[in-house]
């Protein structure tokens, strides 16, 4: 295999939240063949395969991973096409953003702000109030369980609310179909978006996003606030002052701190409010 295997590496740095233990084995595949033979050979060895994008909605557990991780940094190509621009999975939505804007290409801006690879941003629907990264997507090379390579179109694509629907599908590739503005206008959108998330969430703090999905019809963090729980903490891990859905890594924190307060806040909601909260983030290695 083209790339790098690595051993025991430690996936704290790669996460957002900066917490998390080591995993055994670390893959990082040049191309979508070498992709589909990490996939094979971990299959074969019945060795458990998670892939990781931006680590910005993983809580991995302090003892680690066993088996391997599969990291597509080095999918990292963009390819434009008329209205069409495809992107690997190891792209940031960061880059992808600021390459559509230069080129007049608009539709993304609504996805502003969130610290995503396109492989995670796909496998999550991550969005928006005011858009989903399914929306303008129009066809996905995917890499199947058993390593084969398979091309999604429209008509494949089941998303749901912050779940793409892949079924354990690896995303190698994801195309989106834009319409044309004037690139001025692209950045007026896209700092107007940016400015409303500086405002109200923690960006500049180490946490995982939204630790809850909203439940129908209210938003977790009003519920979570509701109960008494913002700037409640644990150790080195805090439910923001700023918006009481994400908790926030003060730099000491552990992965057992932050489950203990998630479990808490859960249990002061459910008792007040008798709604079962269902976390967003991942939880990897327990
Ligand atoms: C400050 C902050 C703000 C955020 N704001 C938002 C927001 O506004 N909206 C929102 O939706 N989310 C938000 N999030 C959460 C997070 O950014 C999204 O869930 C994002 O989609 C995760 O992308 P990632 O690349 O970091 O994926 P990771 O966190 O690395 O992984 C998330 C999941 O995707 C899977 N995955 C990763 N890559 C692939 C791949 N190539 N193929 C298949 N599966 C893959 C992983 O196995 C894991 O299950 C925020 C997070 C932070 C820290």
């Amino acid at each position: 295999m083209r790339g790098a295997v690595r051993e025991n590496v430690a996936l704290a740095p790669y996460m957002h939240l900066r917490v998390g233990g080591p995993a055994e084995w670390f893959l990082e595949p040049f191309t979508e063949e070498d992709a589909a033979l990490c996939v094979r050979v971990c299959r074969e060895n019945d060795v458990p395969l998670r892939v990781l994008g931006g680590g910005s909605n993983i809580l991995c557990s302090d003892g680690g991973v066993r088996g391997a991780v599969l990291h597509l940094g080095h999918h990292n190509r963009m390819v434009r096409d008329k209205l069409r621009i495809t992107a690997g999975a190891g792209v940031t939505l960061a880059s992808l953003m600021r390459s559509t804007k230069e080129l007049g290409l608009a539709g993304l801006e609504k996805l502003t702000g969130i610290p995503a690879h396109v492989g995670g941003a796909v496998a999550m629907n991550a969005g928006t109030r005011e858009g989903e990264t399914f929306e303008f997507l129009t066809s996905l090379t995917l890499l199947e369980a058993t390593g084969e390579l398979v091309l999604w179109s429209k008509k494949d694509m089941k998303p749901r609310y912050r779940d793409g629907g892949l079924d354990g599908r690896i995303v190698l590739h994801a195309t989106w179909e834009l319409h044309e503005d004037d690139p001025n206008a692209i950045f007026q959108r896209f700092s107007e978006s940016l400015k409303r998330r500086n405002a109200t969430q923690p960006v500049t703090q180490r946490s995982v996003g939204c630790v809850f999905k909203n439940p129908p019809g209210d938003a977790a963090g009003r519920l979570i606030e509701a109960a008494g729980c913002k700037t409640m903490r644990n150790g080195g891990i805090e439910v923001s002052g700023v918006h009481a859905n994400y908790f926030v890594n003060s730099g000491t924190g552990t992965c057992t701190q932050f489950v203990e307060l998630l479990e808490e806040v859960r249990k002061r909601v459910q008792a007040q409010f008798g709604v079962s909260l269902e976390p967003e983030v991942k939880f990897w290695g327990f």
